[in-house]
């Protein structure tokens, strides 16, 4: 199943797109599933009904995190999970309540995910594809590649339409709910896909 694990409603400030659009667009996108991840809300709860919608679209809710450490992709029951916790402390607790994080943008230049949380296994699921980063910031995900047994996944962060689905990740498994999400990220197969590898990781002639 092909999922776009990172978009942002207008319920973040900083995005312009609608739901009713990624509702409308995802199916067309060779989508078979959304997760709504906007910035430290899942008030998208209250806007539409979590799982299979009527055309088959699978919508699961999850948030993005902030940390000064880095930015994160939960699922799990964090609804109400508090604002200020250090990366660590948000890390077990997504680990003890049997959540699932994932390393946003590690290498973006302004949100870096500190190493050290990565090799000491506080986070094992790494967004290895972001369609938001310039091509070195997906690049530099090598650098751990090399060093660290990790799962990889990709997301397009979309903040538009134009965005929805230009980065996903496919799973080898069947995705109905948060609970399958939380099992597959933390325990199946997958990998990132994505529509324009010139964009994402600038594969052109000149830079050989
Ligand atoms: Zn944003
Ligand atoms: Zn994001």
């Amino acid at each position: 199943m092909l999922f776009d694990l990172h978009v942002h409603t207008k319920i973040s400030l900083c995005s312009e797109l609608e739901i009713d659009d990624v509702l409308k667009h995802a199916k067309a996108r060779g989508l078979d599933g959304v997760c709504i991840t906007d910035h430290h809300s899942m008030e998208i709860r209250k806007h539409l009904r979590e799982g299979l919608q009527n055309d088959g679209l699978c919508v699961i809710f999850g948030l993005e995190y902030s940390t000064a450490d880095g930015d994160f992709l939960l699922f799990g029951p964090f609804e109400n999970i508090s604002n200020d916790l250090l990366a660590t402390q948000l890390l077990e607790e997504v680990n003890r309540s049997g959540g699932a994080a994932i390393a946003a943008h590690p290498f973006r230049s302004n949100r870096r995910v500190s190493e050290h949380l990565v090799r000491e296994g506080f986070c094992r699921i790494v967004e290895s594809v972001n369609g938001r980063n310039v091509a070195i910031e997906n690049q530099q995900v090598e650098n751990w590649r090399r060093k660290y047994s990790l799962n990889y996944c990709g997301g397009s962060d979309a903040h538009s339409l134009d965005e929805l689905g230009t980065v996903t990740t496919r799973f080898s498994t069947s995705i109905l709910s948060r609970s399958d999400l939380i099992r597959e990220l933390n325990y199946g197969l997958y990998a990132p896909e994505f529509s324009d590898s010139n964009r994402i990781f600038e594969f052109k002639e000149s830079a050989f």
